[in-house]
């Protein structure tokens, strides 16, 4: 459960080719990161893997097998949006519950797996507030156990901490990466800040106008840049 492969993906909008060609593997449990400027195609990569856009051309693979055409829903991945997409007239309960309403899951069956998400998050104590009565960051953890209820082969983040404080997103990044020592689901989290993508990452997939610049750990990418955009971006002395 987990794996993500990229064959030869590509999008076009019109005449821009956004993504002319981008082979990729992610493997079960991993935390990569797609790192890069604004524009150069980050959301639109982790959109195709969602499904919330079609590839121009090539093949995207969940779990072995060929997630191409599969509506989002089928993937058995999920999208964890920024927390102002939450619904504002209803209590977290019901904000983490949704998907499993829209699921016609069975009310004890809903009730245990928003109470097991409200522990691992520490919302516990929340569950009858509305979002408006929460802190950024209580509010972003919302958004997160409304994906994690639904168990997915993996989790896909778009800059979820973008609207936050710099304290809070501090703190945040933190919270998802003990997340992800958690649970061990592969987490694909897109930022265009290097410092979020050096401290968060096991893989780091350097983006520049809708080609992978490098891939590699942290680490890789700090001692040995491919090229002076990788170095530049990543803040390389050399
Ligand atoms: P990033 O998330 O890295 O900032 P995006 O993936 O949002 O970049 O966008 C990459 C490029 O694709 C940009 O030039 C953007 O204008 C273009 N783009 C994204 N979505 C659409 C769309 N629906 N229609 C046309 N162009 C788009
Ligand atoms: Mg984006």
């Amino acid at each position: 459960m987990g794996s993500i492969v990229l064959k030869k993906v590509s999008k076009v909008f019109g005449e821009a080719k956004v993504i002319p060609s981008i082979d990729l593997e992610i493997n079960n449990g991993e935390f990569v990161v797609f790192v890069g400027p604004s524009g150069c195609g980050k959301s639109t990569l982790l959109r195709l893997i969602a499904g919330l856009e079609d590839v121009s051309s090539g093949q995207i693979m969940i779990d072995g097998k060929d997630g191409t055409n599969l509506a989002p829903a089928q993937r058995g991945l999920a999208m964890v949006f920024q927390s102002y997409a939450l619904y504002p007239h209803m209590s977290v309960r019901k904000n983490i519950a949704f998907p499993l309403k829209m699921a016609n899951m069975p009310q004890a069956e809903i009730d245990k797996k928003v109470a097991d998400a409200a522990r691992v998050l520490n919302l516990t104590d929340y569950l009858e507030r509305k979002p408006r009565q929460l802190s950024g960051g209580q509010r972003q953890r919302v958004a997160i156990g409304r994906a994690i209820v639904r168990q997915p082969a993996a989790f896909l983040f778009d800059e979820p901490l973008s609207n936050l404080d710099a304290a809070l997103r501090v703190n945040m990044r933190l919270e998802i990466s003990e997340l992800h020592q958690q649970l061990k689901t592969t987490m694909i989290y897109v930022t265009h800040d290097q410092v979020e993508a050096m401290t968060m990452a096991d893989k780091i997939v350097v983006l520049n106008r809708g080609n992978i610049e490098q891939v590699g750990s942290p680490l890789e990418l700090y001692r040995s840049p491919q090229n002076l955009f990788v170095a530049g971006f990543i803040g390389s002395p050399k």
